[in-house]
């Protein structure tokens, strides 16, 4: 079998063709097409406000910014996540601090969160895990009480939808972020968004996006000329191009299309491996609709020792498998910081059974085919040694 990976990005003639017409124009940084593709994605989500940039944790780190989050402030995250959703909050100075997941869903527990508010907690970054929106009217509720700042990381999730809204609509929250990167719904090669509701904040973001630099009149303290600009805070390039919001713009139309297509194959999936002996799949509450960035199987009590075998027999197989992820907290970097193991039981425990399995468009019928019955072959094979 040709070598299928976990996950890989759908680009069409049209989306290339979108990105040499902005190569062959005036503009190829900070041109119409950025305005253009954040118009979208805010029709898309529901959001006012949106500020594309050059990657996800960029996203991450200027929300976490225009959030106000500082030294000694302590932000609540999922351990159960890429490390960016953390290290975002030790960009600021600030205090990661993590809150176990639920058993069911694999996101951050809102129960958790609250026994983790302390008068330093400063803000939650909930993350939807796989795609799975987690649990925003009990986040807000939390968040309401104690005064937090809610920020999405939605990195996993455009396309999902929680009780009715598009996840990114900031509906729940102050900020969500999304990541273009090419595994991920959409992509824009490396790639970003912040969306808010709230104009102050989205100023904010525009001016930390470019080295916190201002032209408009109305945000400045003095005025020289018509080359004035004044720089109001320390803000960082992280500037996306043109032409990447092009093939943004290109992909963003695709959206409805990708997510059936993902959900279809969360669905063969659900159907092969329903009620089988060796591990269980991803759930879905009736309120929930999931944008199904990943399809994490977990492995029953009786294989969970074997999961370094099983994950190297499917590689030799030719299926390019991931874990999502390791406890963040338990990387040697955060050990360091003096985080311990322990911290949440849950989270361990999910991480020792986990392997994702490939979920993205391009996969046709007959690799769908191969790769499930390979791994319930494999399997089959590991439940009898
Ligand atoms: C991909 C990802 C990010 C970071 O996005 P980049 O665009 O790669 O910087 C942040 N959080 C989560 C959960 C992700 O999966």
């Amino acid at each position: 079998m040709k070598k299928i990976p976990y996950g890989r990005q759908s680009i069409d003639a049209k989306d290339i063709n979108e990105v040499i017409k902005v190569l062959k124009s005036d503009w190829i940084t900070q041109g119409p097409r950025i305005p253009e593709f954040e118009a979208a994605l805010c029709q898309y989500t529901g959001a006012k406000y949106a500020v594309a940039v050059s990657s996800g944790t960029a996203a991450l780190h200027i929300a976490c910014l225009a959030a106000g989050i500082k030294k000694d402030d302590e932000v609540i995250t999922s351990p159960i996540t890429f490390v960016a959703s953390a290290n975002c909050i030790l960009y600021c100075g600030a205090k990661p601090v993590f809150a176990d997941i639920q058993k069911d869903t694999v996101n951050i527990d809102p129960r958790q969160i609250e026994k983790k508010v302390n008068k330093n907690t400063k803000a939650v970054i909930p993350v939807h895990f796989a795609g799975y929106p987690c649990d925003l009217d009990k986040i807000r509720n939390i968040a309401r009480k104690h005064k937090l700042i809610i920020i999405e990381d939605a990195a996993h999730a455009l396309g999902a939808e929680y009780k009715g809204s598009k996840i990114g609509s900031c509906k729940f929250s102050d900020m969500a972020i999304f990541s273009f990167h090419p595994v991920k719904s959409i992509t824009t090669g490396e790639g970003g968004a912040v969306l808010t509701n709230n104009k102050d904040c989205y100023r904010k973001l525009l001016l930390l996006r470019n080295h916190g630099v201002t032209k408009e009149r109305a945000e400045l303290s003095g005025y020289d000329g018509p080359w004035y600009y004044e720089m109001r805070y320390l803000g960082f390039n992280y500037r996306i191009t043109d032409f990447q919001a092009a093939l943004g713009f290109s992909q963003l139309k695709k959206i409805d299309k990708f997510i059936k297509r993902r959900r279809f194959i969360a669905s063969l999936y659900d159907k092969a491996f329903k009620n089988n002996p060796y591990f269980d799949i991803p759930i879905e509450k009736p309120s929930i609709r999931s944008a199904y960035h990943l399809y994490p199987i977990r492995l029953k009590d009786n294989l969970k020792a074997k999961r370094k075998r099983i994950f190297e027999a499917l590689k030799a197989k030719g299926l390019l498998l991931q874990v999502h992820y390791i406890p963040v907290y338990s990387q040697p970097y955060y050990r360091k910081l003096g985080f311990k193991k322990g911290i949440c039981p849950q989270a361990e425990d999910y991480y020792e059974r986990v392997i994702s399995i490939p979920i993205y468009c391009s996969l046709n019928i007959s690799q769908l085919n191969k790769i499930i019955n390979t791994i319930l072959h494999i399997f089959k094979d590991f439940d009898q040694i």
